[in-house]
C-alpha cells in the first residue's frame, strides 16, 4: 500500500534529495563486484518514483519511496501505488487531488496529457517484476501517453558467466517496450554524492562501472534481437496474408 502519496503542484522533486546520505551509503554500493563479498551487498531494495503529469497549464506529480518486504518486491509495491493513483483518481477523487483528477479524467482516451514515470532503484527489476511492469505500462498506454525511465544501481542477481540470465532477458524486454533503462552511475548528481561520501575506492568503482556498462550492452543486444524477431514475425504475417489474398483472387 502507498504510505504517503505526496501531491505537489507547480513544484519539482529535487533529484539531489531523493535519497539521504545514509541511504546512498547503504544501498548504492558501486565498490562491490558481482558474486564477491556477498554479505556486504544491500539485502533490501529501495525504490523511488515520480509520476509527473504535464499539460499546458499544470504540472502535477506523485512520488513515493518504497522498499521490499519479506513477501513483496519493491516493484510490486510500486504497481500497487500506481494502481491506487490511476483507479482511485477515477473512482473517488480526493479533494486535494482534484486538480490531478481533472487533468487525468479530461485527457483519458485522447492522450493529450504527457506523463512521465521516473523510477530510481538500487537493484534492477527481476524478470517477474519486469514482466509485470511491462504489462501494466501497456495497460496505461491504452489511455495515456506515458514515458517511463528506470534507473538502477546494480543488476539484480547477476551471475556474470551466464549470458542467458533470465533477469537480463526481462530488462531486454523492458527496453524493447521503449522503457528507458539507465545506470544510476551515469547521473551527475549521484556521481557527485558517491564521490563525496567516499563509497569504496576510485579503482573499485571504476572496475564495477566497466562491468555494469558491459551488462547494459548485453541488455541492448538482446533487446535488438527481440525487435528483429518481432519484425520478422510481422513480415511473415503480412507475407502469408498477401499469399492468402492472392489465392482467393
Ligand atoms: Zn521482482
Amino acid at each position: 500500500m502507498a504510505e504517503a502519496l505526496s501531491y505537489d503542484d507547480e513544484s519539482e522533486d529535487s533529484e539531489d534529495n531523493i535519497f539521504s546520505d545514509e541511504e546512498i551509503k547503504q544501498y548504492f554500493r558501486v565498490d562491490l563486484m558481482y558474486m564477491e563479498r556477498v554479505k556486504e551487498w544491500p539485502n533490501k531494495t529501495i525504490l523511488h518514483y515520480v509520476l509527473t503529469v504535464n499539460n499546458l497549464k499544470t504540472h502535477t506529480s506523485f512520488s513515493n519511496k518504497l522498499f521490499n518486504s519479506s513477501k513483496k518486491h519493491a516493484e510490486e509495491n510500486l504497481l500497487e501505488d500506481l494502481k491506487e493513483i490511476f483507479d482511485g483518481l477515477e473512482k473517488n477523487p480526493l479533494e486535494e487531488l482534484e486538480g490531478a483528477f481533472k487533468a487525468l479524467s479530461l485527457t483519458k482516451k485522447n492522450k493529450v496529457m504527457k506523463m512521465e514515470l521516473e523510477i530510481t532503484m538500487n537493484y534492477s527489476p527481476c524478470k517477474e517484476c519486469a514482466d509485470n511492469i511491462k504489462s501494466y505500462i501497456n495497460e496505461i498506454e491504452k489511455d495515456f501517453d506515458i514515458h517511463v525511465i528506470i534507473r538502477f544501481g546494480s543488476f539484480y542477481l547477476l551471475y556474470p558467466k551466464d549470458d542467458k540470465n533470465k533477469h537480463i532477458e526481462g530488462l531486454a524486454q523492458l527496453q524493447n517496450a521503449e522503457i528507458i533503462l539507465y545506470l544510476v552511475w551515469d547521473l551527475n548528481w549521484l556521481k557527485k554524492r558517491i564521490k563525496k561520501l567516499e563509497i569504496g575506492s576510485k579503482k573499485e568503482r571504476k572496475k564495477r562501472k566497466k562491468k555494469d556498462r558491459k551488462y547494459m550492452e548485453l541488455v541492448s543486444k538482446k533487446a535488438l534481437k527481440l525487435l528483429k524477431k518481432t519484425r520478422n514475425s510481422l513480415h511473415k504475417n503480412v507475407a502469408s496474408k498477401t499469399a492468402k489474398s492472392s489465392e482467393t483472387t
